[in-house]
């Protein structure tokens, strides 16, 4: 299979995860005999540094012509502090995810035995668990209109969405949902928000057409205590843009830890594929970052994008034995772990590399 893969690795960690997300790639390739060639592009405060602009035209052109992304993060430390920036990162971000029509954030929870004792939560309470989430990417808060007075005392941010969108989204949560465990949880705050409450209408209505699949409706509230408190009992969840960002980050301590969780954007064309974490300053370049979360988003590329579901798997297979000998980045290590099973973000990516055979 030939296939055009571009590369933005973005800003701090995303250029040291990233590297190891292409080499598995590279690794894959020699392995099953395809063909995938590889561009490279900038965004985020990189391209800010160069350009003046978080996507420029050329990267957004080479988005739209290649057949997968494959991202790292962006972010950097001089606009976390500096609310009144006008030209930011995260406006990269989300101009490429609504430019790309990126409408749905699949983002698996997946939870290795190995690192049962690496999440905060009992491990009875973890083993077992395996959720899909669903979270609608180029709609709500994040894309509606912002205020913010003369006076500088008042701001606003609009949170709005069309059925066409909840429809959409819900749709392919569904379907998921008939090739897994069959139920699908929609997380909402419909007591109190209007847009909310189209979304649970909308879901309603297409329930009718999956009766095969078990519908649930909870709040967001609910859903971010149930989570915790008995995360098995979830199969596939679909919410909208900001509760989705804010129950995933929850949900990524289930795995263990941000550095393990990758997501999928797809849409109606090129599909992006990404860790859910950010920049992480505190760790860049420093040889710290996990590049694991990297690794399976590439295992989500081949399987989604590329409908390569062996490939995909002897990734996610070689991530598991990396895991079962023993090996563990800082993130995922424990009180337990010894000190010469510690490894640094080449050594990690190394030894994923070493079980695709
Ligand atoms: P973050 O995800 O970058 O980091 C949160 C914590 O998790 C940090 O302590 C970090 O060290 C740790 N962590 C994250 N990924 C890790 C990995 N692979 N291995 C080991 N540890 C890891 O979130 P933040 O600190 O809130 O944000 C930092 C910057 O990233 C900000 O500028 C923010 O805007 C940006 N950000 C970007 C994205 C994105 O590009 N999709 C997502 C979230 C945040």
């Amino acid at each position: 299979m030939k296939k055009n893969i571009l590369v933005i690795p973005g800003d701090g960690i995303g250029q040291e995860v990233t590297t190891w997300g292409k080499k598995v790639l590279e690794k894959i390739a020699e392995k099953y005999n395809h063909e995938f060639a590889f561009d490279e592009a900038i965004m985020g405060h990189a391209a800010i540094e160069v350009t003046g602009n978080p996507l420029p035209d050329e990267t957004l052109e080479k988005a739209k012509a290649s057949d997968a992304i494959l991202f790292g993060a962006i972010g950097h430390i001089k606009y976390d502090n500096d609310p009144t920036a006008k030209v930011r990162p995260e406006q990269g971000l989300l101009k490429i995810r609504k430019e790309l029509g990126l409408y749905a954030n699949l983002r698996p929870i997946l939870l290795f035995d190995e690192l049962l004792d690496a999440s905060s939560l009992k491990p009875e309470i973890l083993k077992g668990t395996d959720i899909l989430f669903f979270r609608e990417l180029t709609g709500d808060v994040y894309f509606g209109e912002k205020k913010r007075s003369e006076d500088n005392n008042f701001a606003s941010d609009l949170m709005n969405y069309n059925r066409y969108e909840v429809e959409r989204i819900a749709r392919k949560a569904f379907e998921a949902a008939r090739t897994r465990g069959k139920k699908l949880c929609s997380v909402d705050k419909a007591n109190v928000l209007e847009t909310s409450r189209l979304w649970r209408e909308v879901v309603q209505e297409l329930a009718k057409e999956y009766s095969d699949v078990e519908t649930e409706h909870m709040f967001i509230d609910n859903a971010a205590m149930q989570l915790v408190k008995n995360p098995k009992k979830f199969d596939v969840v679909l919410t909208a843009n900001l509760f989705g960002d804010i129950l995933t980050d929850e949900a990524s301590q289930i795995a263990g830890s941000m550095g393990m969780l990758a997501s999928a954007s797809i849409g109606d064309g090129t599909g992006f594929f990404e860790p859910i974490h950010g920049s992480a300053h505190d760790i860049a370049g420093q040889n710290k970052a996990n590049p694991l979360a990297s690794i399976l988003s590439v295992a989500l590329m081949l399987d989604i994008s590329f409908g390569l579901q062996e490939e995909a798997k002897t990734v996610t297979t070689a991530v598991a034995d990396t895991l079962k000998a023993g090996w563990r980045t800082g993130d995922i290590a424990n009180a337990q772990t010894p000190a010469d099973k510690i490894l640094g973000t080449v050594e990690m990516g190394e030894k994923v590399l070493a079980f695709i055979n």
